[in-house]
């Protein structure tokens, strides 16, 4: 048995401060008021020394962590993950990846998984393979830009199978209702997302009844269909803001690059605190950072000074939510934990309660992460 003492205890919507939880194997076994809980004798004590403490983040969208690919390096991003308090982690793999590369790269995070290398691996994000080729970084390195043909993708599909937790696609692709048709006959509970998309929002909207419900890095890669001259036209972005049952994800970047302090207000205020989802999407690149960028700490830029991704962590997407749109502690909990536990299913998982998963972090007012409980023990 373990005992959080001195915690100010987030919850879905409030907070008990000066909390106790107690810890029983891998399982929060009780928590409340300091006064309504009983240590049990020999109950080994973590310290919460007056922070938060709130459940472990999950990240559903992330290429990368530590600037390495998840897939080529899983224990050590694990581990890098970890430490930055995501206890649960959904790899993306990207339409930069062939047939054999997507499959090679599920293996790889499979096995590290099975060798219990990989323990806060929740399932893969497939960013791709059927996304619009005009948007998202590495255009260039797009190899699924031709028709979308069953024999190419179903091997993907069989290969990741339940492991697959969210299922990309722009609904403009020509041929891509065989493929949400065969996705959802080999993964029923796989939920869509849209991406990398200039689709108007009737051809979203299309796929909602199949199980669409995110919206990937919303308002990045989404185009702008024209309308008239000098009159603004309706996609991507408008379909998600009308439709409630979407979540929005959002990059949260320090500088406001990915989405501006103003947009992350806005979308919060149309989308409503239940559908927003923090993701870092971090990519691997490593140019110099360009002049007039100094602070963008939390960006990766390519040699030609183009963003690519983001160098974050969710750690620090919620740290900087909370400066872009004054949003609570237990709110950035609630974008980077609960939401996306709720989106995806995962049931026992993003909010304190009896007999859910003891993952769970502590952290500041600054929401830096101070200590890691994964599945009962301190990382
Ligand atoms: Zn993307």
């Amino acid at each position: 048995m373990k005992a959080i003492i001195n915690a100010n205890i987030v919850l879905k919507d409030h907070y008990i401060m000066g909390g106790v939880i107690l810890i029983d194997g891998d399982k929060i076994a009780n928590f409340g008021k300091a006064k309504d809980i009983e240590i049990p004798a020999g109950a080994e004590i973590i310290d919460a020394e007056n922070n938060y403490v709130g459940p472990g983040l999950i990240d559903i969208h992330t290429h990368a962590a530590d600037n390495k690919w998840i897939f080529e390096e899983p224990e050590a991003t694990s581990k890098h993950l970890l430490e930055h308090g995501v206890t649960g982690v959904l790899p993306a793999l990207y339409n930069n990846l062939n047939k054999d590369a997507y499959i090679k790269a599920a293996d790889n995070i499979l096995k590290a998984n099975e060798e219990g290398k990989f323990d806060n691996f929740v399932g893969f994000y497939m960013e791709g393979p059927y996304l619009s080729p005009n948007f998202g970084c590495e255009r260039d390195k797009n190899v699924w830009k031709d028709a979308v043909v069953r024999d190419e993708y179903i091997d993907i599909v069989k290969k990741v199978k339940d492991s697959a937790k969210v299922w990309c696609l722009a609904p403009e692709r020509e041929g891509i209702d065989q493929f949400v048709k065969d996705v959802k006959a080999e993964i029923p509970n796989i939920v869509f997302a849209v991406a990398h998309s200039e689709a108007p929002p009737h051809l979203v909207e299309k796929y909602i009844p199949y199980g669409l419900k995110i919206a990937t890095h919303h308002t990045n890669a989404t185009g702008t269909i024209e309308h008239y001259s000098e009159c603004r036209g309706v996609c991507v972005d408008e379909a998600v803001n009308y439709n409630k049952e979407i979540y929005a994800e959002l990059i949260s970047d320090r500088m406001g690059i990915h989405v501006v302090p103003y947009m992350q207000r806005l979308v919060r205020k149309i989308k409503g605190d239940d559908r927003i989802i923090l993701i870092a999407d971090q990519f691997v690149c490593d140019g110099p950072i360009p002049p007039g960028f100094e602070e963008a700490t939390d960006l990766h830029f390519d040699n030609a000074g183009e963003i690519a991704g983001s160098g974050l962590t969710l750690d620090i997407a919620c740290s900087n939510f909370i400066v872009h749109t004054g949003c609570s502690v237990c709110d950035a909990f609630k974008f980077g934990s609960y939401n996306p536990a709720r989106a995806l299913n995962l049931a026992g998982y993003g909010y304190i309660d009896e007999g859910n998963i003891a993952n769970l972090i502590v952290v500041d007012d600054k929401f830096n992460v101070k200590k890691v409980i994964f599945k009962g023990e301190k990382i």
